[in-house]
């Protein structure tokens, strides 16, 4: 029996994971606005604080694995995403890893997207306000951009730079040299509110509509779900700062050969 932290735990991927977690066996502390055992606004400085102290305490500081999946889409505004999506992770991830490190060995599945590689024009120093840790600056940035479009750089900027995060992460002696195995799933189109927001919007929903989708369209959460149980399963050991695009192949059509990239040894 192990102890996982599952954020967005309420609904979609987050309650499906939890669900599958649950029903072999394990024990689930989960993170969420509403329906959690630890009630708290990743949004919010305090709130930030609160989902890390209490998940600590209900571990009892011992943790086999994360899961990261609150999150906000298009259209809501591009502040309140760029707060969840990038630094109400960015905080688990960071607030939870000495209680991972504690584990024998532990797994976290952060939840990026495929919005990472087709959303055009993200801008770089978005990124690097991101990874810089300036909320204030990345949202003065976001907020220069005309609704909803906000909210879309804001969300493809969110989840390029916590992936971009991760993957620096990952290789470093904090991570895998504590025995922590830490990876991102880049999901495509899923039927969950957050997707069913966008698709309501008069603006959002006809881009989003226009994805094109080779398997067909949107997937279910549950699909998902199976592919994060696997990453935190002992099968997923070799695995170290992989991002896992399942996404019904939207990347692919789009980028064919944007990645992977060849290794350009500059003379
Ligand atoms: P969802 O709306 O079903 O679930 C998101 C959960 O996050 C909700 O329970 C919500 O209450 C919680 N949440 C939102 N704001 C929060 C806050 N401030 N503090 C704490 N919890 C908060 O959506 P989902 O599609 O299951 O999303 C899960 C993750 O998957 C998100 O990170 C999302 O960006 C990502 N994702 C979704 C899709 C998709 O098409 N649905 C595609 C790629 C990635």
């Amino acid at each position: 029996m192990a102890t996982y932290v599952v954020s967005g735990s309420a609904s979609g991927i987050g309650a499906s994971t939890r669900s599958r977690l649950e029903a072999a066996g394990h024990v689930v502390v989960g993170i969420d606005l509403h329906d959690a055992e630890v009630v708290a606004d990743l949004s919010t400085v305090e709130g930030r604080a609160h989902a890390v102290s209490a998940s600590l305490d209900l571990c009892h500081g011992s943790l086999d694995g994360l899961v990261t999946a609150a999150g906000v889409g298009p259209p809501v505004s591009g502040a309140l995403v760029a707060g969840v999506d990038y630094f109400g992770s960015h905080c688990l991830l960071e607030g939870l890893r000495p209680a991972l490190a504690a584990a024998p060995h532990a797994h976290v599945v952060q939840i990026g997207s495929n919005s990472t590689t087709i959303t055009p024009d993200i801008p770089e120093d978005l990124i690097e306000a991101f990874l810089d840790g300036d909320e204030r600056r990345a949202i003065e940035l976001v907020t220069e951009v005309p609704e909803p479009f906000d909210s879309i750089i804001a969300y493809g900027g969110a989840k390029l730079a916590i992936t971009r995060w991760c993957r620096r992460a990952a290789v470093s002696q904090d991570w895998i040299g504590s025995g922590i195995n830490l990876n991102v799933i880049a999901p495509g189109a899923v039927l969950t509110p957050l997707l069913e927001g966008g698709r309501d919007h008069e603006v959002v929903g006809p881009l989003m509509e226009s994805l094109p989708i080779p398997t067909g369209g949107p997937t279910n959460p549950d699909l998902i779900a199976e592919w994060i149980v696997f990453m935190l399963s002992p099968a997923a050991r070799f695995a170290c700062g992989s991002v896992v695009f399942v996404d019904g192949g939207s990347d692919a059509l789009i980028r064919p050969d944007a990645w992977p990239d060849g290794f350009q040894v500059r003379g």
